[in-house]
């Protein structure tokens, strides 16, 4: 299935919960999942009160999607995503987050570069961020400890950028990157382990998703 590019709101009123995906707005009564708290659709309303109990398979499946939908990738990039880290040590689930969590549009997204996933996922398609000093347009790179993640000179002029230093002061970053306002430059200081990651998932159904 590819990337979502309809209405986002929908996906977070299908899994009957807040996604965060459209950043500040999010934080609003705006909120389509304030204003209408049950799954899209001509019998969404409907719906949710003639569901029975749900399968394990569906409470798996929904975890996956959830997670796919909140890091914003492609269902077979997510399934990349999950080999690559049943190879690495450690428990399965976490090491998905990780991977996830790695990802350079995440990683703009957490330094407060951007207001969302998507922006942040844009910023890096237009040229406006660069890893270890290089120009990357590629949303799914992903970092490694030690990794520089700056926005480019030229782009640093720009109004939009000039207007997110003065917020970031005041910005708190996760503890595995560490950033520094006045260059807007970041060093990735260690890959995150799952406490650094504050996302309300159950990996663990994600994991069961794929060993079935
Ligand atoms: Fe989801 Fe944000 Fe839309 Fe609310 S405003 S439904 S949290 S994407």
């Amino acid at each position: 299935m590819a990337r979502h590019t309809g209405p986002v709101c929908k996906l977070c009123r299908r899994e009957g919960e807040k996604l965060f995906l459209k950043g500040s707005r999010c934080m609003t009564p705006k909120c389509a999942i304030e204003r209408r708290p049950y799954p899209p659709g001509q019998h969404g309303r409907d719906s949710q009160f003639r569901r029975g109990r749900a399968s394990d398979y569906l409470l798996q499946l929904r975890e996956k999607q959830k997670m796919r939908r909140i890091y914003g990738v492609y269902e077979r990039q997510f399934s990349n995503y999950f080999r690559k880290a049943e190879q690495r040590s450690g428990l399965t689930g976490s090491n998905l987050l990780t991977v996830l969590e790695s990802r350079l549009d995440n990683v703009v997204y957490r330094l407060g570069f951007a207001d969302s996933r998507a922006q942040a996922r844009q910023l890096v398609l237009h040229g406006h961020v660069m890893l270890n000093g290089r120009k990357t347009n590629v949303p799914s790179a992903l970092v490694s400890a030690g990794d520089a993640v700056s926005i480019r000179p030229e782009s640093t002029k720009r109004t939009y950028f000039k207007a997110m230093r003065q917020e970031l002061d005041d910005r708190q970053v996760p503890r595995w990157l560490h950033l520094d306002v006045k260059g807007l430059s970041a060093k990735v200081v260690q890959l995150p382990e799952r406490e650094d990651i504050d996302v309300t998932l159950n990996e663990q159904l994600v994991v069961e998703y794929y060993s079935r």
